[in-house]
C-alpha cells in the first residue's frame, strides 16, 4: 500500500489515513459554527440531550472537587463507581459482575475502542449491521480489522440471527451490536438478541454490545441489556455503556465497559497507555448518577416520548418522506428517496440543501451506511423541532431543483 504523503512530506499511518472523520461530530460542529456567526440554525444533527445534567449529579462533582478528589484514579475507575455499576446490573438485570470485569472509560466510545483494539488482529472480520453508528467501522479500521456490513433493510433495519449466520466466514471474530440503534432507533427484540448470541457461541465469536441508549425505549419495547443473558453467552460479550445520554452528561466524557476478566485485563492495558483513567470528577458524578434518584431519567424519557409521537406524525405528512416507527433512542430515520429530484439526487444533497437553504442540520444516512435516509435527532426542544419540520417540509416540497 503506498504511503499517504502530504505536501510537507508528512507521512501518516496507513490505517489512520483510511479512517474517515466522524460525520456526527462534523454535523455538530457545522451547527456550532453557524450559531457562532449569528445564524438562526435548527440543529437536528446532534445526538446530544438538550437537557442539563441533573443537579444532584453536578453537586456530587462539586463535592468531589472540594474534597480533593482531583487525582489519578485506578485505571479501571474508583471502587465506588465500579461498585455502583455492579449494583445496577445486579438489581436491574440480575447479572453478577465482579470488579475485575468492570472498567470506567472516558465515554462509551472509549469502551468500544478498548474492546475492539484489544481483540482484533489485522485482517479479522468484524460484522457491523447497517445502518451503523459512524464510529464502528472507523475503530475497526484503526485496529486493522475488516468491517463486513450486514444489510438489514429486508427486516426494516432490525438485525436477525439468520442475517448474522449468513454473514459469518472463517475470518469473522466479532460483531458490533447496538440496540436501540443509533441512527435508526430500531430495537432487536430480546428473544432475537439471545438467538444472535447463541449463533456467536456456536461459532466461538465475540460481541460488543453498545448499550448507550439502554434506558430510552418506548412501549411496547422494554429495557433490555445483554447482561441479562445466561453466563455462557455473556462471557463472549463486552457491554459498552455510557452516562452521556441517560443522564445528559455528554461533556463529562464518562462511560464503562463490562466484559470477562481476561478481556478486561487487555482493555486496561490499552487504556493504561492512552488516557490512564476517566476523569476523577466525572467518576464521582457518575457514581451519584447511578446511586441517586432516577427521577430525571424518567422525566427525560417522558419528554422524548412526547416529541417522538409529534415528530413521527408530522414527518409522515411531509410529501415524499416516510418514517418508520423507532422503538428506542432519540432519533428518527426517515427515508427521503421520495423527495429526491433534479440536482438533489442523494440524501447527502438533500441534507446539504437543508443546511444551505434552510440553515437546518440533519445527518446524512449515507454516513451510517444507509444512502437515501437522513437522521433527525429529537434531543432538542419542541420549539426547534417544530421549526425544523417546517423547514424540512419547504425543502421536500420544492420542485425547482
Ligand atoms: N453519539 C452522538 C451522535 O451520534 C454524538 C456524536 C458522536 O459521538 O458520534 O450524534
Amino acid at each position: 500500500m503506498p504511503a499517504t504523503k502530504f505536501s510537507a512530506g508528512f507521512q501518516v499511518s496507513e490505517n489512520v489515513a483510511q479512517m474517515k472523520a466522524s460525520s456526527t461530530l462534523a454535523a455538530m460542529q457545522a451547527a456550532e459554527a453557524m450559531r457562532a456567526s449569528g445564524v438562526d440554525v435548527v440543529d437536528l444533527g446532534a445526538g446530544e440531550p438538550d437537557f442539563d445534567t441533573p443537579q444532584n449529579i453536578k453537586d456530587a462533582a462539586a463535592t468531589a472537587m472540594r474534597a480533593g478528589k482531583t487525582k489519578y484514579t485506578p485505571t479501571a475507575g474508583t471502587r465506588d463507581l465500579q461498585q455502583a455499576i455492579i449494583q445496577m446490573y445486579r438489581t436491574d438485570f440480575g447479572a453478577m459482575y465482579e470488579r475485575n470485569e468492570v472498567m470506567a472509560t472516558s465515554g462509551g466510545k472509549q469502551a468500544i475502542f478498548n474492546a475492539v483494539v484489544s481483540l482484533i488482529n489485522p485482517g479479522d472480520e468484524v460484522l457491523i449491521p447497517k445502518p451503523y453508528w459512524v464510529s464502528f467501522p472507523e475503530i475497526v479500521t484503526f485496529a486493522r480489522g475488516k468491517s463486513v456490513f450486514i444489510e438489514t433493510d429486508e427486516n426494516h433495519f432490525v438485525l436477525t440471527a439468520d442475517m448474522v449466520r449468513r454473514a459469518i466466514t472463517p475470518k469473522t471474530k466479532l460483531i458490533i451490536l447496538n440496540s436501540p440503534s443509533n441512527p435508526s432507533g430500531r430495537v432487536i427484540p430480546p428473544a432475537e438478541f439471545k438467538e444472535i448470541m447463541e449463533v456467536l457461541a456456536e461459532k466461538d465469536l465475540y460481541a460488543v454490545s453498545d448499550e448507550c441508549y439502554l434506558r430510552f425505549v418506548y412501549p411496547p419495547a422494554t429495557v433490555f441489556s445483554a447482561a441479562s443473558l445466561r453466563p455462557e453467552l455473556r462471557k463472549r460479550l463486552c457491554i459498552a455503556g455510557s452516562f452521556s445520554k441517560t443522564y445528559a452528561m455528554t461533556g463529562w466524557r464518562i462511560g464503562y465497559a463490562l466484559a470477562n476478566a481476561d478481556w478486561t485485563r487487555e482493555m486496561l492495558k490499552v487504556q493504561g497507555h492512552s488516557t490512564s483513567n476517566a476523569s476523577s470528577i466525572s467518576q464521582a458524578a457518575a457514581t451519584e448518577a447511578l446511586n441517586g434518584s432516577q427521577d430525571s431519567v424518567a422525566a427525560m424519557l417522558a419528554e422524548y416520548t412526547r416529541r417522538r409521537e409529534w415528530l413521527l406524525r408530522e414527518l409522515n405528512e411531509v410529501p415524499g418522506l416516510s418514517c418508520a416507527q423507532p422503538e428506542g433512542a432519540f432519533y428518527v430515520f426517515p427515508d427521503v428517496r421520495g423527495c429526491l429530484q433534479g440536482r438533489i439526487s442523494t440524501s447527502e444533497q438533500f441534507a446539504a440543501e437543508l443546511l444551505e437553504r434552510e440553515q437546518t442540520v440533519v445527518t446524512d444516512g449515507a454516513a451510517f451506511g444507509a444512502e437515501g435516509f437522513i437522521r433527525i435527532s429529537y434531543a432538542t426542544s419542541m420549539d426547534r423541532l417544530q421549526e425544523g419540520v417546517t423547514r424540512i417540509r419547504r425543502v421536500a416540497e420544492r420542485s425547482d431543483f
